[in-house]
């Protein structure tokens, strides 16, 4: 007689934050997919909803409670987890319903809650789970976190005191995660972390063996360059995110330029005057920067190098907004994202005086915005006529002409946070994920256009 499979309970997730969070999904996710539960693309028919909340900035607070309220009004059966999940009793006074609060990186503490609410059943037949585990990426690139935690204490930044100190994963289990990753069908690793230059100091650069097809057995050291080299060996594009400028940076260029890893770079510069970095307490705050950053163009001059700035920040002068936008100008990053200054309720630069008024924060930004835009399109009308490799992240329907288009990227841009590569007569044989080379036809201030080339 056939074994009678009682259907598995299902869990519905909203993931709020950034790409750390999302990683912290996938892995909840994934623990539950292999204690036997389904997942659920709507409220409706969820037996369990879980929020993964952001508590970074007031406002990702107001939206991770927003995400509550509608997850509580539509379902009813609800379990936060994440950073705002660190302040339960704001949420619980808000929803005394919600099922339980944990709070970021709890995983076993959400699943345990999971399980409380939704009992799942067991058996060899809901415990299959994919190799790679379950995403919430497509499965062509993959946030690959490195560690959790950060050592630094930035005036404006309450994450040390959410998420703790640095703490790094062994070197091996990254490398065990990538090659899955790659084996399931990843062409795109993303390492992220709080401080990616910082990989390996909390366990003191101890060196594992990597036991995996491609490492052999060989040793390999927790530190960012070792790493990087490694995961350069997988054959897929490998980008690093929230790098420091710490000295051995210099030593991941020659990788970059030697087609190891993706020669791109996402610093977190948050500002350039001596005064404002001062007063955010930034780590690797050193006045040659300009001067690295010309040497590794050097070495390597297809780096793209893209940055986050601050603007308004406590005490920050005209004069200390006009020194940033002479450096913009001096170091010509190709990629940049503005902020205005927001108090976050527990950050030290709350107690800061020289509060910068609302207009002319709002001001400072439309100048860094209206500066890094024209840098952008005069560094990618510098592409046209290339050719580049791109990466495929979607294929588009025929048009009336019957001509498909697929919306791609180059290596100098990250997923969601950075521009495309819109491909005309993308043909029929192209996949997503695909890596093809494309002729650049055109460009403007974000985006390139071009066409696949045999
Ligand atoms: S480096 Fe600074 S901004 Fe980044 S997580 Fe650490 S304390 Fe926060």
């Amino acid at each position: 007689m056939a074994t009678a499979i009682p259907s598995p309970p299902k869990v519905g997730m909203v993931s709020l934050g950034c790409p750390k969070a999302l990683v912290d999904s996938e892995r909840i996710l994934t623990q539950l997919r292999s204690d036997g539960y389904d997942l659920s693309p709507d409220y409706a028919g969820a037996d369990v909803v879980l929020v993964n909340t952001c508590g970074f900035l007031d406002s990702a607070k107001e939206e991770s409670l927003e995400a509550i309220g509608e997850a509580m009004a539509e379902n009813g059966r609800v379990i936060v987890t994440g950073c705002m999940g660190n302040e339960a009793d704001t949420i619980r006074a808000r929803f005394p319903e919600v099922l339980a609060v944990t709070g970021a990186h709890q995983y076993e503490d959400v699943v345990t809650a999971v399980h409380a609410a939704a009992p799942a059943a067991r058996g060899a037949f809901v415990d299959l789970v994919p190799e790679a585990g379950l995403k919430l990426t497509p499965r062509h690139y993959s946030y690959l976190k490195i560690s959790e935690g950060c050592n630094h204490r930035c005036s404006f930044c309450i994450i040390p005191s959410l998420r703790g100190d640095l703490v790094s994963r062994r070197p091996d289990a990254i490398l065990r995660e990538a090659e899955k990753l790659v084996a399931a069908g990843t062409r795109e690793l993303l390492v992220i972390s709080q401080d990616t230059s910082a990989y390996g100091v909390d366990i003191r650069h101890q060196s594992r063996p990597w036991n995996g097809p491609v490492g052999q057995g060989r040793e390999v050291r927790a530190h960012m360059t070792d790493l990087a080299e490694a995961l350069g060996e997988l054959g897929v594009w490998t980008r690093l995110h929230y790098v420091y400028p710490y000295p051995h940076v210099d030593k991941v260029i020659p990788l970059m330029a030697d087609g190891k890893i993706t020669p791109y770079l996402d610093i977190p510069f948050q500002h350039a005057a001596p005064n404002v970095l001062k007063r955010m307490k930034r780590p690797a705050n050193e006045a040659k920067v300009l001067q690295r950053v010309k040497s590794w163009r050097d070495i390597c001059p297809d780096l793209t190098i893209r940055s986050t700035f601050v603007v308004g920040f406590p005490g920050e002068t005209e004069e200390d907004f006009q020194y940033l936008l002479d450096w913009l100008e001096e170091a010509q990053l190709d990629r940049v994202g503005g902020f205005r200054f927001e108090p976050v309720e527990g950050a030290a630069a709350n107690d800061l005086d020289g509060a910068v008024p609302e207009e002319v924060k709002e001001e400072r930004y439309q100048r860094l915005m209206e500066k890094t835009a024209g840098i952008s399109a005069a560094k990618l009308q510098a592409k046209v006529g290339r050719t580049l490799p791109v990466i495929i992240d979607d294929i588009g329907e025929p048009d009336e002409d019957g001509d498909i288009g697929a919306t791609a990227r180059s290596q100098a841009d990250a997923p969601e946070i950075d521009g495309n590569v819109f491909l005309r007569d993308a043909g029929e044989t192209l996949a997503v994920g695909d890596i093809v080379d494309a002729l650049i036809e055109d460009a403007d201030a974000h985006d390139l256009y071009g066409v696949p080339v045999s």
